[in-house]
């Protein structure tokens, strides 16, 4: 969520019930973002719609991707679940490209490619616009009194006051202060220079952690990121805090939380129903815990098997 605007970064399977069980709702979440077309990205989508078909209206339904990622979610939707049938709001699947993909007065919303496996991967950056703090000292002492005048001045814009002085911007507002910057990747194999200008200083980087050190051959062989070398690239960044998502139930919470720590202060092994607030000015914060999964301990057959069940391509 970003201001009153939401956005669904890829739909895994279940997503809906998730939601449903959130308790966040449904309500404007009429803007999806998908990073890649794989299947544990996108095979919620008809879950989604079938939910929002029958529960609830949204005026329409935009889903970003690339050309390849449509395309599945094209023969998914259309093919598969409505079977030709027309949608029951305008869906309008939006091919994305690099560069700014929306921008309103406080912050901007781009993407940039990312190599995984297959093609069209894309990671995402919400900006927050840089602003001008308002010095209310220096109106005091120049005499500007509250109000409009200093809604004005914030703007840009010069008033004049009823002694006929005329302030300018400059005389009221301090320097530029960065807003935060929130870079969110989803499968990832490759940390090219791209990805690292985008991730450089971060405030909040969110990104894979599909495997532990351990088995860094498989993650480099399947084109994903180890916990531990999602977070040595977020220390090295300088990331303030950096999320561990898309983690493995073949592992064990505290090993992959160990992994994490080691590398980065600040790096979070997340939980499904994690919630957090990022604001600039102070780190990212939990703000309501998702309860702790199972322990694999119960399910000793998740080690060594299932080890090639990545992700459903
Ligand atoms: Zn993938
Ligand atoms: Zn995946």
């Amino acid at each position: 969520m970003v201001k009153d605007q939401r956005f669904l970064i890829d739909c895994g399977e279940g997503t809906q019930r998730q939601i449903l069980r959130s308790g966040i709702g449904f309500k404007r979440l009429n803007r999806v973002l998908l990073t890649h077309g794989h299947l544990d990205h996108i095979l919620g989508l008809a879950g989604l719609l079938s939910t929002l078909m029958r529960w609830e209206s949204l005026p329409e339904l935009e889903i970003w991707g690339g050309t390849w990622t449509l395309d599945r979610v094209q023969d998914l939707l259309h093919t598969v679940m409505l079977r030709g049938a027309p949608p029951p709001m305008p869906l309008h699947l939006i091919d994305l490209k690099p560069g700014v993909l929306m921008e309103d007065r406080d912050y901007t919303v781009s993407a940039f490619p990312v190599q995984h496996r297959g093609r069209d991967n894309y990671g995402f950056a919400f900006v927050e616009k840089s602003r001008r703090p308002f010095l209310v000292e220096r109106a005091e002492a120049l005499g500007v009194p509250p109000g409009p005048e200093r809604a004005r001045l914030v703007r840009g814009e010069a008033v004049r006051l009823a002694d006929g002085r005329v302030i300018e911007p400059d005389q009221v507002l301090g320097p530029d202060v960065p807003g935060a910057r929130l870079v969110h990747i989803g499968d990832i194999g490759v940390l090219d220079d791209t990805v690292r200008e985008v991730v450089r200083g971060a405030h909040t980087l969110v990104i894979e952690g599909t495997y532990l050190d351990v088995d860094a051959e498989m993650a480099e062989a399947f084109g994903h990121m180890t916990i531990g070398r999602a977070a040595r690239f977020a220390s090295e960044m300088g990331v303030e805090t950096v999320l561990i998502t898309h983690v493995s139930r073949r592992y064990r919470e505290r090993d992959m939380i160990r992994e994490a720590e080691q590398y980065h202060p600040r790096a979070i092994v997340v939980r499904d129903f994690d919630r957090f607030v990022i604001a600039k000015g102070r780190p990212a914060h939990k703000v309501s815990a998702g309860p702790q999964p199972a322990e694999d301990e119960d399910r000793p057959e998740l080690y060594g098997q299932e080890r090639r069940l990545v992700e459903l391509d």
